[in-house]
């Protein structure tokens, strides 16, 4: 087992070691463009413009006056190398591009070429080079191998923030016709249909039917889970993976049963069914906030007095940081409580004011570990204390199981690792990426196994458990091995007037 343990180590220690160089090994990578009508939905041009160059230079220069953040992490980067190795991406695939400041310095180069004195005049002084088709795709190429995690950038003693970048990259790719295929369309149907999936009202309503029965008949209890009810008091804005697929789905059975149980009234939208904002990853602000206008839209028609979260990473970064800004103000709801507010709040509130009736030992069969998701772990808080965010998923999990271990401190909270399927790169295309960028957090994760006989992690984030649940079984875990963080509530509540298997007569006093 001492040996076990080592190899282990050691294997932890190489897999955020710097790897083997190997240049241009992801060089031609590239997820699949969109169609025109994808773009054009979205207000871009459909394809490769004539005047693609002029347009680029000019949308890169209204970036850099509009956003003095962009314009400070394309200036301040003194080389000093502390991010190099702390990227995903680059440690599960060793391509040098795919540092993060050689990946900055794709399109720092060009900046330098054409705004600064020193690129104008002295190019090859200070690494500034001439915008070219060749330059335009290796940018569509590494800025589609970059999830935007943030990692990177709490290493950075200039704070310089990569993923910044590569939204600013895509939204100049996108603004001359070359636009990413799986987001755009994305984006698409949540303009047209109101979520990711593309599922009509109708759908929605028969899934949500076909879910208040299973519940019914596995406990017992009617449980509701409403749509469109005007004068509830809470909307719930989830992703719309929660309607459709595994682990997700035994989340929002979860939400449900612990909305039940505090005994308040509460709605999801159809018309608002998607808590994900794609707008986000392709660095579009005009897009993000359309989408984020549905959800003023939706609470205002439904006259809800709170809206609340589900579980998804970047949504709760766009709601945490960005709702107000882009869809406020919410002064016609009710201040008394968090605007918006994260469905892990609400729970762990109830779990404090002793609402819910917990088993924990239903969840025995399992031993838990927990994945932070990084746009919730870097690029939000929950609760009213710092570090709410990373404090509040692991009080929830320990209230309701009883086996649990944290993974590297290396490699959870504010340094935790992505799945390698965020930022919009959760696409097939970019399997290949996928696999490679989950390897650093797939080690952490064989740690715990080996030392704690860790068997399920927990996330609160739909890419994170998409990317998860398509990535374990290259990594030896069952597909299955990832869960919803509100499954496990599910699991170990106890719901009112549910009979137990101690209410049960046993066999002796049945006879
Ligand atoms: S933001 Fe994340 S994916 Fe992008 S370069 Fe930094 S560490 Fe890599
Ligand atoms: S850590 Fe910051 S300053 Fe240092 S190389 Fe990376 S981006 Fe540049």
């Amino acid at each position: 087992m001492a040996d076990g343990n080592n190899d282990i180590e050691q294997q932890i220690r190489d897999a955020l070691d710097v790897p083997c160089l190997k240049p241009g090994a992801m060089e031609g990578l590239k997820p699949f463009v969109a169609a025109p009508e994808h773009q054009e939905k979205l207000g871009f041009p459909g394809e490769l413009v004539p005047d693609w160059k002029e347009k680029a230079l000019a949308k890169m220069k209204d970036l850099a006056e509009k956003n003095r953040a962009f314009q400070v992490y394309l200036d301040a980067c003194v080389k000093c190398g502390a991010c190099t190795d702390k990227c995903h991406y680059f440690l599960g695939t060793g391509d040098p591009k795919n540092m993060p400041v050689a990946r900055q310095d794709l399109l720092r180069s060009v900046y330098r070429r054409y705004f600064t004195f020193a690129g104008k005049y002295f190019p090859w002084l200070v690494g500034a080079r001439d915008l070219t088709e060749e330059v335009l795709q290796e940018w569509y190429s590494y800025y589609h191998q970059c999830s935007e995690c943030r990692r990177c950038s709490v290493f950075c003693p200039y704070g310089i923030d990569t993923a910044e970048i590569t939204m600013a990259a895509r939204e100049i790719l996108d603004h001359v016709g070359v636009g990413q295929k799986y987001s755009n369309e994305i984006i698409g149907k949540v303009k047209s249909v109101g979520n990711n999936l593309g599922l009509n009202p109708k759908a929605l309503r028969a899934t949500l039917e076909d879910l208040e029965e299973d519940i019914e008949d596995d406990t017992g209890i009617s449980v509701r889970i409403p749509l469109d009810e005007k004068g509830a008091d809470i909307l719930l804005v989830t992703p719309s993976a929660d309607f459709f697929a595994e682990p997700h789905i035994d989340g929002l059975i979860g939400y449900a049963k612990v909305f039940h149980e505090a005994g308040v009234s509460w709605t999801l939208s159809s018309y608002a069914s998607e808590a994900a904002n794609f707008g986000l990853f392709i660095g579009s602000y005009e897009n993000m906030r359309e989408i984020a206008l549905r959800i003023r839209k939706a609470a205002e028609d439904l006259g809800v007095k709170r809206i609340i979260f589900g579980e998804c990473g970047h949504a709760w970064r766009v709601a945490y940081s960005f709702l107000n800004t882009l869809a406020g103000p919410f002064d016609f709801l009710d201040q008394n409580y968090p605007i918006p507010q994260h469905i892990l709040e609400f729970t762990w509130d109830e779990i404090q004011k002793g609402t819910l009736k917990l088993d924990p030992s239903r969840n025995d069969h399992i031993t838990l570990t927990y994945h932070d998701s990084c746009n919730v772990a870097r690029a939000s808080r929950m609760g009213d204390k710092p570090g709410g965010q990373f404090e509040i998923p692991r009080n929830v999990i320990k209230a309701v199981c009883n086996n649990y271990y944290d993974m590297d401190r290396d490699t959870i909270r504010e340094s935790t690792l992505c799945c390698g399927g965020g930022g919009g790169l959760l696409t097939d295309d970019l399997m290949d990426l996928r696999i490679k960028g989950a390897s650093p957090r797939m080690t952490a994760l064989q740690q715990v196994t080996e030392d704690h006989g860790v068997t399920h992690m927990a996330a609160i984030c739909a890419i994170c458990k998409t990317q998860f649940s398509k990535v374990m079984p290259k990594y030896g875990y069952d597909m299955d091995s990832i869960v919803s963080v509100h499954q496990l509530v599910s699991n170990a509540i106890i719901l009112t007037g549910q009979e137990t298997e101690e209410d049960e007569p046993n066999e002796e006093e049945a006879a």
